[in-house]
């Protein structure tokens, strides 16, 4: 019998279950002819202070450029370093380098995928044998899990580095009862459609407490505009996002905390099911992940084995990530911390994700979880 696809992230369910009122809020922005920064970015930029507590909110055309905005804020550029987990998706690193700055690779912790911070430790004294001047962390909520933010602000204070959360994947996160997005001197989120807030295309946001570097992205944003569009008082980016993905985000961010529960029901059931099976996702105390992805660690089977028997069965898989960024073609000549990021090497090679989304029947579960079972 061929058993029915299941989707790895099924945003159908999503927009049936949005139906006419997103057909709605679509038509309005095109009869509204405001196409270009809209009255509805606004909206949702209040939106998402109010929704991460962070003060103020820049939406802009990508998570790409809502990291490298604050970079280029703070004037980052050659002869800096800034220290970011060699395990992560690729732009947390080449926002460093677009700015000239040199991105040095972290190790990360085995049990959160997250950066270790002994290994910065190491990176701020390579970058200073290396002549360059420490700037900057950039953690990520690998997987929506927040990273452990109290074991790396006395390092960045210690050293006067700032810290710029890399939330792509953990907009929805929580760390100790702060909600990710207000800790840092400044978090960058995406709305790319698979992430756990996606709108139709691309999207992000850059979040601060500090009004001065607010009004530094305001700026950016646009050209590096001044007094006016056509007074340009720094280098900028053309970084604004459209209307229609910021009225089709105040939609779908109106469900968002019902998904988020959705996310983790789903995640809590696997972890019922598979713990003692695979090496499950751990979510310390005090944390809540946004459940951007649900990896397992497969250690001592055959992944690519593993992967073509549950795709038999109906069920895709994903890689997240297969290569450690400090082995990436492109980037090989820039410094990592210590001579081998062990982790980050080793789990390249064993980690799978599952399909993980708020629409997951319990059937569609069942059938994951004994796939999983069998092939294990
Ligand atoms: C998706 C992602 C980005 C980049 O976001 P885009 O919107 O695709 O530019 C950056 N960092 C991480 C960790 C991501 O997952």
């Amino acid at each position: 019998m061929i058993q029915e696809q299941i989707p790895f992230v099924d945003l159908m369910a999503q927009r049936n279950r949005l139906g006419n009122q997103l057909d709605e809020t679509i038509l309005n922005v095109v009869n509204s002819g405001r196409y270009v920064m809209g009255p509805e970015i606004s909206e949702l930029e209040q939106k998402l202070a109010d929704f991460t507590g962070a003060k103020h909110v820049i939406a802009c055309g990508s998570g790409t450029d809502a990291l490298m905005m604050p970079l280029m804020a703070w004037g980052i550029g050659p002869g800096d370093a800034v220290f970011v987990p060699a395990f992560t998706f690729i732009a947390t690193a080449e926002v460093v380098a677009l700015v000239g700055a040199t991105p040095i690779f972290c190790d990360v912790l085995q049990d959160s995928f997250n950066l270790d911070p002994e290994s910065i430790v190491q990176g701020i004294k390579k970058a200073r044998e290396l002549g360059l001047t420490p700037k900057a962390i950039i953690p990520v909520d690998l997987f929506g899990l927040p990273a452990d933010f109290d074991l790396i602000a006395p390092i960045a204070s210690a050293h006067n580095l700032l810290v710029l959360d890399d939330l792509c994947q953990g907009f929805g996160g929580c760390y100790k009862e702060r909600k990710l997005g207000s800790i840092g001197d400044a978090g960058a989120t995406s709305f790319f459609p698979a992430k756990p807030l996606g709108c139709y295309g691309d999207g992000g946001a850059t979040f601060t407490n500090d009004e001065e570097l607010y009004n530094k992205l305001l700026s950016i944003r646009v050209h590096g505009q001044g007094d006016n569009r056509y007074h340009n008082v720094r280098l900028g980016l053309n970084a604004r996002i459209d209307t229609i993905q910021a009225a089709i985000l105040l939609r779908k961010l109106e469900i968002f905390p019902d998904e988020l529960k959705k996310r983790n029901d789903v995640a809590t059931n696997y972890f019922n099911e598979l713990k003692g099976i695979a090496t499950v996702p751990h979510v310390p105390e005090g944390y809540q992940s946004a459940w951007a992805q649900y990896t397992l660690r497969l250690q001592g089977t055959d992944r690519q084995k593993f992967a073509s028997i549950l795709s038999e069965k109906g069920v895709p898989t994903a890689i997240y990530y297969p290569i450690p960024l400090h082995k990436q073609p492109g980037y090989i000549n820039y410094p990592a911390a210590s001579d081998t990021l062990p982790v980050s090497e080793k789990i390249c090679d064993d980690v799978i994700s599952l399909p993980m989304h708020p629409y997951l029947t319990n059937t569609q579960q069942e059938r994951i979880i004994s796939a999983v079972k069998s092939a294990l």
